[in-house]
């Protein structure tokens, strides 16, 4: 079964083609600056990608230029759009109505429009995808898959913020946390790969990428996630601040004289790696700079790994102990240096790095001592294959010609 993923950002649309059984990606690329004159589409896998200026006024005009290169000319993956069997859409705010993905209707439609109030560009965007789909490819059946809902399990205790009850009420302020589909196809893997059940295991899983959060896995069910009512809490990111004094935003507020939407651009895009280094979000050239005897970068990849520390601490106090530390994303899969900080004076909890694995590149692997007692893992995450396989188990229980 072909599932075609869609994640549609607000000037933006990413896809894979992906065969289930198989889990083959059969053709994947973007279309960007969609809605301006500088739009382009790249399409295809690795050397064999193309890139073309092509105007796309809009979402349903990027769709059909996908499907065209998906079934025609050089970069064709399939005969004819028969081939593709479902849809499955990330979206980004499922709010409280969804806990698990849901096969789309009129009513799932209604419901993410109403939630795009948490989360204005990212659930009005994912709209724009499904509409383009509906328009390009009447009747095909599709499946919603929510940043959010896996961890709609953590308790009240976690997810309330300690603000007056009546703006929870009122306006739906706790955490939801984001990367769910990540964080959820990370502990299902390590898990595989321990070769112990899922049930059974105390997980912390780090998605550390542009975006970062990490969560409290406590046997197969997430009790604690890092991001909040918005992907903005928590972690020191590549340009996001994570969590600060809730004070200093008024405070700079008045001091610099910014706009709310000012100072939320502050925090969204001019912090994190990018904000203390004064170089980059990209943690190599944060690197480098620092190799290079630059304090501030040094000093932001201190203040990352530290960050990192502190939540691991925080959610093995949550759990009671925890039995492996799963490392996915950018950084987490590639940055040797970064890992080792996180875990350096870590051994008296138990979790001691091996210094060579660390070096060590590849894929699912394990990266601590024969003698920790917490297991460190790293395992590249795949959140296209999750959406797909979603869609798939949907489709099928449904039965929809299938
Ligand atoms: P996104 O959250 O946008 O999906 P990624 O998971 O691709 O991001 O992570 C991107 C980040 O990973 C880059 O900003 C970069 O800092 C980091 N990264 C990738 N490769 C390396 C590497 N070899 N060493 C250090 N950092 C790396």
């Amino acid at each position: 079964m072909n599932v075609l993923v869609i994640n549609a950002g607000s000037s933006s649309l990413k896809y894979q083609l992906i065969n289930v059984e198989t889990q083959d990606v059969l053709a994947k690329g973007i279309c960007e600056r969609v809605g301006s004159h500088e739009a382009f589409h790249k399409h295809g896998i690795d050397e064999n990608e193309v890139v073309h200026d092509t105007p796309m006024p809009d979402h349903n005009a990027a769709m059909a230029l996908v499907l065209e290169a998906l079934t025609t000319g050089s970069t064709k993956a399939i005969d004819s759009l028969d081939e593709i069997d479902a849809i499955g859409h990330r979206v980004v705010q499922g709010g409280k109505y969804f806990d698990r993905s849901v096969l789309i209707d009129d009513d799932v439609i209604a419901k993410i429009d109403e939630l795009a109030e948490l989360a204005p560009l990212h659930n009005k965007a994912a709209l724009m995808g499904i509409e383009a789909c509906k328009q390009q490819m009447p009747g095909k059946p599709m499946v919603a898959v929510f940043d959010t809902s896996f961890f709609q399990s953590i308790p009240p205790k976690a997810y309330m913020y300690p603000l007056p009850y009546e703006l929870y009420e009122k306006h739906a302020i706790r955490k939801y946390g984001a990367h769910g589909t990540s964080h959820r196809y990370i502990s299902e893997r390590a898990a595989a790969f321990m070769d112990e059940p899922l049930e059974d295991l105390k997980l912390i899983t780090c998605h550390l990428g542009n975006g970062c959060s990490i969560s409290a896995i406590d046997h197969g069910v997430a009790v604690d996630t890092s991001m909040g009512l918005t992907p903005l809490d928590g972690l020191m990111m590549g340009t996001r601040c994570g969590a600060v004094d809730p004070a200093i935003v008024p405070f700079i507020m008045e001091k610099e004289n910014l706009t709310t939407a000012e100072v939320n651009d502050l925090m969204n895009k001019k912090s994190g790696l990018l904000g203390i280094s004064g170089i980059s979000n990209d943690l190599r050239s944060v690197r480098q700079a620092s190799e290079e005897g630059d304090e501030r970068a040094q000093l932001a990849y201190d203040m990352y790994s530290n960050s990192v520390k502190k939540y691991i601490g925080q959610y093995i106090a949550v759990m009671g102990g925890v039995d492996a530390i799963v490392l996915t994303a950018g950084v987490g899969e590639n940055c040797d240096k970064m890992r080792r900080m996180i875990f350096a004076g870590l051994q008296p909890l138990g979790i001691k790095i091996d210094l060579e694995k660390n070096k060590l590149r590849g894929h699912e692997r394990e990266i601590s001592t024969d003698d920790s007692t917490v297991r460190i893992v790293v395992i590249p995450t795949n959140e296209e294959y999750m959406i797909a396989r979603d869609t798939y188990q949907l489709v099928k229980e449904d039965g929809m010609g299938l």
